[in-house]
């Protein structure tokens, strides 16, 4: 078995006399070169641990009377102790008796307590918050919607004039009474900017009105903003954004105060950011409310086009201009209209109110 230098207390004086430590199956065999007749017996049952730190000293203890101790210096004691007593106590953790054995299992029980709460803080809450978004009755969300709606415009400038026309144009191009009643709001401002408001509310922020080349163009945005309604997108997303809240709320059993939280964010609407998954399916519907029309689809094109060229000069929120996906949402669309028979008929009336959209306010 393996033997070790050391330094012995007897207990009674404060000087270490150095041993060798011999590792025998149930006892330690401790002896000296300087003193033929010492020899200590150690049972390995009354032998304890007196360090708790991770220095490369061990330190031991021996259960007589007075208390006996062992001091090892060497890298390898340690591992030896584990080898040839691995049950033993005094072999555990340089940790401290605190945790016994190996600290890895602890750890791996920390790690997993993290993800959990961090996996209901990042996908479970948000993701319960799309689903009630999805489960909402209609009368709520339009109650919501009210709320958000009316709070959002307070503090804007209305376009009433266009704000008509943009109505008229929408519901050319829309017609679809199942799928509930929109209204359409144009807001004089410096951004260029168009959003989708749950309850069935879009906003457009004039000067997107003058990016637009063609009625078609126009009528691209719309029926995308439209999409983003009929898939309940912005009251998914808003949800998902304010989800920490509702469970505070939740907690607090604070229904109202939920909706408080909702409309006090109406703001960040404006700057609502889809993912790539919800914009695609934006622009799918989008393009078949274009379609069903009978409007060019290249409006739709058009349109990212513009806002992709358009960028440097004009003022556009964050997310619209910087958006990556410009080029590859104008790639699939492309692929999209290429791959189907559109027929493609000229609206008079769209374009009529197209052009009284794009006239220069008279106020
Ligand atoms: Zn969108």
């Amino acid at each position: 078995m393996a033997v070790f230098e050391g330094l012995y207390f007897n207990g009674k004086t404060s000087a270490g006399l150095p041993v060798s430590v011999e590792l025998l199956p149930t006892e330690f065999r401790l002896t000296t070169r300087t003193d033929a007749d010492f020899l200590r017996i150690w049972d390995t049952n009354l032998i304890g641990r007196n360090d708790f730190n991770d220095a490369e000293l061990v330190e031991l203890q021996y259960a007589a009377s007075p208390p006996e101790y062992l001091e090892v210096k060497d890298p390898a004691f340690f591992g030896a102790l584990k080898m040839h007593y691995p049950k033993a106590a005094f072999a555990g953790s340089r940790y401290g008796s605190l945790i016994s054995g190996n600290p890895l299992p602890l750890l791996s029980v920390l790690a997993v307590f993290v993800l959990l709460v961090a996996g209901a803080y990042f996908w479970l809450i948000p993701k319960t918050a799309e689903v009630i978004a999805e489960n909402l009755p209609v009368s709520a969300e339009a109650k919501l919607g009210q709320a958000l709606i009316d709070g959002m415009l307070e503090a804007e400038e209305k376009d009433s004039v266009k704000t008509m026309y943009a109505q008229r144009f929408f519901n050319l191009l829309h017609a679809s009474p199942q799928s509930g009643k929109v209204s359409v709001t144009v807001v004089k401002h410096r951004q260029a900017n168009a959003f989708a408001v749950p309850g069935g509310h879009i906003v457009v922020y004039e000067p997107i009105i003058h990016l637009t080349d063609s009625y078609e163009e126009f009528a691209g945005l719309i029926a995308h903003e439209n999409a983003h309604l009929q898939h309940r997108h912005s009251l998914k997303a808003l949800f998902r954004n304010l989800s920490s809240y509702f469970l505070v709320s939740l907690l607090f059993g604070d229904l109202n105060g939920i909706m408080v939280v909702v409309a006090e964010n109406a703001n960040s609407l404006k700057s609502l950011e889809y993912n790539r998954e919800l914009e695609k399916e934006a622009d799918m519907t989008g393009l078949a409310l274009l379609e069903q029309k009978h409007i060019d689809p290249n409006g739709m094109v058009g349109l990212f086009s513009a806002l992709k060229d358009e960028k440097e000069n004009i003022d556009l929120p964050e997310f619209l201009s910087t958006h990556p996906v410009l080029d590859s949402r104008i790639n699939y669309l492309k692929a999209k209209i290429a791959s189907r028979k559109f027929r493609v008929q000229q609206n008079d009336s769209l374009q009529y109110y197209w052009q009284k959209l794009k006239e220069k306010s008279i106020e």
